[in-house]
């Protein structure tokens, strides 16, 4: 008998904050694998904010969805059928093809997990794109050196929490931003020397310039907006932005305006740089070597905030833009 997944679909494209009822649940029946396919059911998936963007109908480096089809997004998943001799039943795989509980594909799409001391989920996160994301982000562009102070926003996040602790292997002076109280704590409790509330602090600037005495030498920017302007003012001389994300600009009705004070760039010799994550696939050997080794020393922390169930899918990814996560957000789907 044909498995049967269920699906997230977009039922329409989100005005301002995403809601639950922008998506919607479908079915769809799974046949035996063509040759070169595999079943596979999958295990976690990833809920992610660059996902919003996606929502959005604009010519971007990855195609929008679309109304009424399946989403997509990272998986880690086990097979339960092979047609192709790369893959066995049992084999842990990780995918593109989350926001659905199986799924049929070419063998070709799938990577077999590598045998590392961690569960599976941790490819969704530590080890896998967020994590990615911090490693080249931090060391390729913003090149931190011992002694530099970095500011890391959105520090309680899944990428935010290891590029703390990254920029302290590193030997840093780490200042960080963060949501609430527990989360300032928490990225405390991970080395950073000086963290502030963003949201109960008052004057963000002057919160931020106390842990900066010598100022910031590379900003990693999840947040933009007026995380960005602070940075701008407090950026020591040929210091480097590493611009990952703008959460606090993804639900904007209308353009978000661009930092007011961006002449700080051209003043102190500054260099802004953005990326998209797979720009450093190159990179995937070291990375996974320095961050398993880095597990093992103890060096490298994390935290999930998990939801059960598919159906839950939709409300976790309107919660990223409320906070409710502290650290990776995954859904737990078997
Ligand atoms: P997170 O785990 O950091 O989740 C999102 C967090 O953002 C929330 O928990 C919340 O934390 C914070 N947030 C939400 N709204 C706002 C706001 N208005 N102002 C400030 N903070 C806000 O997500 P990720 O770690 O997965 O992603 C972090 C950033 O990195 C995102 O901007 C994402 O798009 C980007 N990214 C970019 C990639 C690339 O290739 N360039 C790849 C992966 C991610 P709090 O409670 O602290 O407000």
């Amino acid at each position: 008998m044909a498995m049967k997944s269920r699906e997230i679909r977009l039922k329409n494209r989100p005005v301002g904050l995403p809601k639950p009822g922008d998506f919607e649940v479908g079915t769809v029946d799974l046949p035996d694998p063509g040759p070169g396919q595999a079943l596979v059911r999958n295990l976690w998936m990833s809920v992610d904010p660059y996902m919003r963007g996606r929502m959005i109908d604009r010519p971007s480096y990855v195609p929008p969805f679309q109304i009424g089809e399946a989403l997509t997004g990272g998986a880690v998943g086990q097979v339960v059928k092979s047609n192709d001799p790369s893959l066995a039943e049992g084999d842990l795989v990780e995918s593109f093809f989350g926001w659905r509980e199986g799924f049929i594909a070419p063998a070709a799409m799938l990577t077999k997990l590598p045998k590392l001391n961690a569960p599976p989920q941790a490819f969704l996160g530590v080890l896998g794109m967020p994590g990615m994301t911090a490693y080249g982000g931090l060391l390729r562009i913003g090149e931190p050196k011992a002694g530099d102070t970095v500011f890391v926003s959105g520090a309680a996040g899944a990428v935010g929490s290891l590029v703390v602790q990254i920029a302290k292997i590193k030997g840093c002076n780490v200042i960080a931003t963060a949501g609430s109280d527990e989360k300032v704590a928490w990225v405390k409790s991970l080395g950073a020397d000086h963290v502030v509330n963003y949201k109960t602090c008052g004057n963000l600037l002057a919160a931020l310039a106390q842990g900066a005495p010598k100022g910031v030498n590379v900003y990693f920017d999840n947040v933009g907006g007026d995380h960005l302007e602070a940075a701008l003012e407090l950026m020591a001389l040929k210091g480097r932005i590493v611009l990952c994300g703008g959460i606090s600009v993804y639900n904007a009705e209308t353009p978000a305006p661009g930092p007011r004070n961006y002449l700080n760039i051209v003043g102190k010799n500054l260099r802004m740089e953005g990326f998209v994550v797979s720009t450093f696939e190159n990179m995937r050997e070291p990375f996974l070597k320095d961050m398993s080794d880095w597990i093992g020393a103890g060096k490298i922390k994390w935290e999930e905030t998990v939801k059960d169930g598919v159906e839950n899918a939709p409300q976790a990814f309107v919660d990223l833009f409320t906070g409710a996560n502290t650290g990776k957000m995954l859904v737990k789907l078997a």
